[in-house]
Order: structure tokens, then C-alpha cells, then sequence
């Protein structure tokens, strides 16, 4: 080799590895500015977050709307907020109990901030969370459940929180769990609604009750501007419109599932002949095969009086 073409080749096999080691991993989510200082975080199509989640900056601190479920991503949404802001991180607001939105609630601990939920949330989410696990949940679970950190601070019907120059107003609706809250950002019209909301996708409703649900998605849109954004714990950042598709799907699930009982259906049948109804509008959403016949069988034990939900 020509002595006088190596340190072109040193430069180059340089340049190599420092966009090698700068490369960026992706993230488990997609980072979308709603508003001035206002972030919905996406879960990608693969699910590597588990869930949605929020970040909100004010004038003097930050708060965190939901911690995810996978590891790597809750370590991704604290990095961006470091990258986004000095601030301190305040508060870590759950919109619920359920693990894959709460999983990485001690990172958030471990970063200064409080936790904040509604009251019936400290009372599920280490014994609740363990119905994920399946009917024998393992060792690991188990531990998993136990060691969730629960909000410091529970409310009741409302609270608000102070950013600095941002209110955020944080309201309990029923519907999803029975311990939901939704997070306002008031002066940005930008709505974070936990799973009281998916947005073109089939909701779990394991621990629903979809008659008060249907009346809460009325209340979530009164009120709000006409181009408020409404950010859903699962599926992408949704108009009121979506949110009015979401409740006609729970309203036509409802009907559907009365109709099969009402003609004396019941277990395969109902469940095929519901489903049937429901495919032509309902069944190009996310989720549908996985979740779409267990939500016939949660509305059929709604509809009977069945239907187990969590005890205040
Ligand atoms: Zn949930």
C-alpha cells in the first residue's frame, strides 16, 4: 500500500465506526409533538412499549403520563425526556392500574418523580396485575406484581397538578377499570385518555363496564375544542371522530351480543354469530382476532350480570 493513502484509509475506517457506534437503536416507540411542549409516545407496530404514554413539559418541572410495560422502552422515554428538557421530572401519572402501563413506574420513582393514580389504583395493582399472568401465575410473575410501585398520591374524582405556566387537570371517568384517570393539558387542548380510548383498535375490557364507558366517552369530548387531540393508551393519536368510532364500536358490540342472546344463543354460536356482525365494520381494527372474542364473552356476562370487576 502507498504510505500516503493510509491515513485516508485510517479517516475512513474512523468515519466507519463512529457512525457505527452513533447510530441510533430505533425507538420502541414514535416520539409525536401534539402540541407546544406536549409529546404523545406511540407504541410501534410491534409492541415493543407494551402501551402508550405522554410527556408534558411546563415552565418549571415535567410530567410523565404512564410509565410502559417493556424495560428498554421505559429506559427510551426517559432518555428522550433527558434529551428534551433539564427540568425535573415531578410526576408520573397513571391513567390506570393495568401492568403494561405502569411496569416502569420505579424508574420514574427512581428519577424524582411522585406517582399519582386514582385511590382504587393502590389497592390493584399488586394483586390485580396478577390475572395477566394466567390462572397459576410463575415465581416470576409473581415478583413482577409485587414489586409494581403503587401512586404516592391517589385523588378521587379530580385533581389538578401545576407544571409552571401548565395546569394539568386529571379527572376520574369510569368505564375501563373502575379506577381510570384522564389527563388534560388545558391550555394545548391535548387529552390523554388512558384506555378509556383505543383508537381503531379492539379494547381489553377484562375488568370493563361498558355502559358507564359508553356515557364517559361523552363526557371526555364535551368541552374540548373542536381540534382537541386525543391521545389513546393503545393505537395512534385519534379526533374526537375517533373517539366517536371507538364508542360506536362498544355501542354495536353491546347490540350485537344482545341480539344473539335475545334469540337463545349462547357460548360458540353467540360468539360466531357476534362476531359475524361486528367483522364488516370492526374487522380491518388492530387487535380483532385477539381480542374480539373474548370482548363477546366480557359483554355477554355484562348483559347476564355476570361480569367480575375489580372491588373499590
Ligand atoms: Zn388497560
Amino acid at each position: 500500500m502507498h504510505p500516503q493513502r493510509r491515513p485516508a484509509l485510517l479517516l475512513f475506517a474512523a468515519l466507519v465506526f463512529t457512525s457505527l457506534a452513533c447510530e441510533a437503536q430505533p425507538l420502541p416507540f414514535t416520539l409525536k409533538q401534539v402540541a407546544p411542549k406536549v409529546y404523545a409516545v406511540i407504541d410501534n407496530a410491534n409492541g415493543d412499549s407494551g402501551a402508550n404514554a405522554g410527556i408534558v413539559i411546563g415552565e418549571e418541572a415535567v410530567a410523565i403520563i404512564d410509565s410502559l410495560y417493556k424495560p428498554k422502552a421505559t429506559q427510551a422515554l426517559l432518555a428522550e425526556v433527558r434529551r428534551l428538557t433539564p427540568l425535573p421530572i415531578r410526576y408520573l401519572i397513571n391513567t390506570h392500574y393495568h401492568i403494561d402501563h405502569v411496569a416502569g413506574n420505579a424508574v420514574f420513582a427512581q428519577a424524582g418523580a411522585v406517582i399519582v393514580g386514582h385511590k382504587n389504583m393502590a389497592r390493584w395493582i399488586n394483586t390485580e396485575n396478577l390475572k395477566f399472568f394466567g390462572a397459576t401465575p410463575t415465581a416470576e410473575g409473581q415478583t413482577q406484581v409485587a414489586a409494581l410501585a403503587p401512586p404516592q398520591i391517589g385523588f378521587d374524582s379530580e385533581m389538578r397538578l401545576n407544571l409552571g405556566q401548565r395546569t394539568l387537570l386529571i379527572k376520574a371517568l369510569p368505564g375501563h377499570t373502575g379506577g381510570d384517570a384522564v389527563v388534560s393539558v388545558v391550555d394545548a387542548g391535548v387529552v390523554f385518555a388512558g384506555d378509556l380510548f383505543w383508537r381503531r383498535a379492539i379494547p381489553n375490557l377484562i375488568d370493563a363496564h361498558t355502559a358507564d364507558w359508553i356515557r364517559t366517552l361523552d363526557t371526555l369530548r364535551q368541552g374540548q375544542p373542536a381540534t382537541a387531540v386525543f391521545v389513546p393508551g393503545h393505537g395512534d393519536v385519534g379526533s374526537a371522530g375517533d373517539v366517536q368510532d371507538f364508542q360506536r364500536y362498544l355501542g354495536d358490540l353491546q347490540a350485537a351480543v344482545k341480539q344473539q342472546l335475545d334469540a337463545g344463543k349462547d357460548g360458540e354460536a353467540l360468539q360466531a354469530a357476534a362476531l359475524a356482525q361486528l367483522t364488516p365494520s370492526y374487522g380491518g381494527w388492530a387487535y380483532f382476532k385477539n381480542l374480539g372474542p373474548r370482548n363477546v364473552r366480557d359483554m355477554q356476562a355484562e348483559l347476564t350480570g355476570n361480569k367480575r370487576r375489580p372491588a373499590p
